[in-house]
């Protein structure tokens, strides 16, 4: 079978025979693939022309609930992927943290549909002030950028490597090319035939290149973002391409990683901590045969506590089927192809000129259900390295397998040191049950590591373990590991916007940014807001309550009320020395009053006030004040029904503007409102 490509909207083969790929298990081709003739030109263009601005007119919560829409579909057809992803060498679970993992990245970026306006843009932060008078003020937009996001991928995930990206680009409003690595390409496409086959998104949005995408860098246009995920020697290559200098294309790279767990010298044996690590190092070494960017490489352990763990980390890999990961009882699966046999072979023979072998053997294998010369296997290979500040090819060497090396270290700084020398990496561990010396672990290693889980009896049955990156923290790491970041929530999303400095005065910025800017000139109307339903609010819309004027019998009575007896309310001989000059009224009476001000008690649209938010008292309230508000519709948030019988809503943000008799402010807040919609339908 030739793999096809989706390019312009259409399935296209590529010219000539292509490369075999193989079945990791059995050395049987599967698939053969090749790019030729693609003009990787053309499809960018059509991206950025076709499907990008068809994105761009979609709000995030359109956009989120599209990826929610195919992450069900594609949940649906997950049997098809798992029996495509065994012939990768994966086995049940290492399919499940592919297919279903890359699924679950869908879902969580369609869940952040709810962090963002229903709005096609994103306004960030608070204003800025930038002049005396407050007619001109600044803030930021990020708006999607205008080109394509172009994946290139390594042959590890197939699967949860593409979907963990595209779910970012597409909230964001940006159409994405897809480059899997050859080997395993034939997954990718599978899938990618589902998601053409749906018709979830709209045209355009997504093209895949099964074969080679040498060339693709010459198109890139300042608009677009390249993602490398691969080896560190590719990913300089392509990073130092004139192109991305000449048009400053952001190049996010995630290379590989020389990750390391440390063994917490009070975790002994006998402890939860000890049989926590020793489960964790064993899994990361053989989950994906050892083929995961975040698989530990190196195992610091407690100088006298070596041989403990090298007692049980063997007991436990000795336990480790290895097979056809359809055969039962297999544990681990192969390498993707005869390829990665090698290179981890010529990895290990490097890493043995320093270090000793103490578990594994590149010459000897038992598997069940499958001809070991003809499949991809290898054996889990563990080293002690009994001189790591001398002997460093540990620390410089990834072997892309089931290989790691156990550190002695001394001391919880010689133990930092050791993770350093890793150079940057993507993610590090340290088991213990001293949150002092947890502490102490990451504030020297943090900057060296883009993500540390510490792990212990606690927080163990419900940890997500080392080796899992998730959809709402970032991924990448510094140095060494690419200088990358990705996913991690709302900043991943904005890794494909731009961020503009918008300026203006607050009339115009409350029109721009749909988000009233105080300043802004208020729209006044005769209906009170409480009798509006959502649709018929207008952001700006401001409201002029009646006034009140604060008396000492007030602030007795709220102190009855609330018991809040604090001195500066209730004595006023106690005011020496104090920044009072007499009895203050409570900020909490304040606000109360301001909603006996604000507040149409007649039942109408409002539905509920369900919270309070940047409230801040500005000026002492005294005896013999006058306030009244200014309540002013600041932002409308749109909400979806979560049923049929749902009632159709949305959030109201007004503010709260608390003025004195001579117009100063002297408490402001933010209410949030739930109001009923006039059109019940959606
Ligand atoms: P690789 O050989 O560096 O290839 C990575 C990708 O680059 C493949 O899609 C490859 O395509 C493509 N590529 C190569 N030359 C190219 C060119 N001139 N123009 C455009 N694309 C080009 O890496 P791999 O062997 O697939 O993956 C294993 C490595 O990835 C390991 O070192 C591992 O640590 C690293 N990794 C890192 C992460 C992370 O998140 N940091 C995750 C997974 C893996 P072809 O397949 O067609 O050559």
């Amino acid at each position: 079978m030739k793999l096809k490509n989706y390019a312009l909207g259409q399935w296209v083969e590529g010219e000539g025979d292509g490369k075999s790929l193989f079945n990791a298990i059995t050395g049987d081709q599967v698939a053969t693939a090749t790019s030729k003739g693609l003009d990787f030109g053309e499809m960018m263009d059509y991206a950025r022309t076709v499907g990008g601005p068809k994105l761009r007119k979609m709000t995030f919560h359109e956009r989120g609930r599209m990826l929610k829409s195919l992450a069900l579909y594609l949940m649906d057809k997950k049997a098809g992927f798992y029996s495509v992803s065994y012939l990768t060498g994966a086995t049940k679970i290492d399919s499940w943290i592919d297919i279903e993992g890359g699924i679950g990245n869908l879902f969580a970026n369609a869940s952040l549909r709810k962090q963002f306006p229903n709005e096609t843009f994103y306004t960030e932060g608070e204003i800025a002030p930038l002049s005396k008078g407050g007619s001109f003020i600044g803030h930021h937009i990020l708006t999607p950028k205008q080109g394509v996001a172009i994946h290139i991928n390594a042959f590890n995930f197939p699967v949860w490597g593409m979907l963990e990206k595209i779910a970012v680009n597409l909230l964001a409003g940006v159409p994405a090319i897809v480059k899997p690595a050859t080997v395993t390409s034939f997954l990718t496409e599978a899938v990618v035939r589902e998601i053409i086959a749906s018709g979830i998104l709209p045209e355009g949005a997504l093209q895949l290149i099964c074969g080679s995408a040498n060339g693709i860098l010459d198109h890139v246009t300042n608009q677009d973002v390249v993602t490398f995920t691969g080896s560190a020697s590719t990913g300089k290559m392509l990073k130092v391409h004139p192109r991305l200098t000449e048009e400053s294309v952001p190049f996010n790279m995630e290379a590989d990683s020389l990750n390391c767990s440390v063994l917490g010298e009070d975790a002994i044996p006998g402890t939860a901590e000890f049989d926590l690590f020793i489960k964790e190092v064993q899994k990361e070494m053989t989950v994906k045969a050892g083929q995961k960017c975040t698989a530990i490489r190196r195992v610091l352990v407690p100088h006298n506590l070596v041989e403990d763990v090298q007692i049980a980390l063997g007991k436990r890999l000795a336990k480790t089927t290895i097979g056809d990961p359809q055969q039962e009882g297999v544990r681990m699966g192969a390498l993707a192809g005869k390829d990665q046999v090698e290179e981890v072979t010529e990895k290990v023979n490097i890493l043995s000129k320093t270090q000793e072998l103490v578990y594994g053997s590149l010459d000897k294998i038992d598997v069940i259900g499958a001809d070991a010369s003809k499949g991809a296997f290898i054996s889990p290979i563990l080293f002690v390295n009994n001189d790591p500040f001398n002997n460093t090819d540990c620390h410089n060497v990834e072997a892309f397998g089931p290989v790691s090396t156990i550190i002695p270290y001394k001391g919880i700084d010689e133990a930092i040191e050791l993770a350093k020398m890793g150079k940057g990496s993507l993610v590090c561990s340290i088991v213990t049950a001293n949150d002092q010396l947890a502490k102490e672990f990451v504030m020297g290693a943090a900057a060296l590591h883009g993500r540390i889980l510490i792990l212990n009896a606690d927080c163990a049955k419900e940890s997500t373990g080392h080796g899992s990156p998730m959809p709402l923290l970032t991924h990448g790491g510094p140095g060494r590991a690419g200088g990358g970041e990705e996913m991690g929530g709302m900043r991943g999303v904005k890794h494909y916007m731009q961020r503009t400095a918008i300026q203006g005065s607050p009339t115009t910025l409350t029109a721009i940014t749909n988000q009233y800017q105080v300043g802004g000139k208020p729209i006044e109307d005769v209906v009170h807001p409480f009798r509006k339903h959502f649709e018929e609010l207008q952001v700006g819309e401001t409201w002029i309550t009646h006034k009140h004027t604060v008396t000492e019998a007030d602030i007795t009575n709220f102190a009855n009320v609330s018991g809040d007896n604090f001195y500066a309310h209730m004595d006023v001989t106690s005011l020496d020395e104090t920044i009072f000059e007499d009895r203050v009224a409570h900020g909490y009476f304040i606000l109360s009053k301001a909603a006996g001000l604000f507040v149409e008690p007649k039942k109408g649209p409002v539905l509920l006030n369900y919270g309070l938010e940047e409230a801040r008292f500005v000026k002492p309230v005294y005896p013999g004040t006058t306030i009244g508000v200014k309540f002013t519709v600041k932002q409308k948030i749109d909400q979806e029904k979560r049923s049929e019988e749902d009632i159709a809503k949305g959030i109201v943000k007004f503010l709260v503007d608390v003025y004195d008799q001579i117009g100063e402010t002297v408490a402001v807040a933010t209410i949030l409102t739930m109001v009923k919609k006039l059109d019940q339908s959606s």
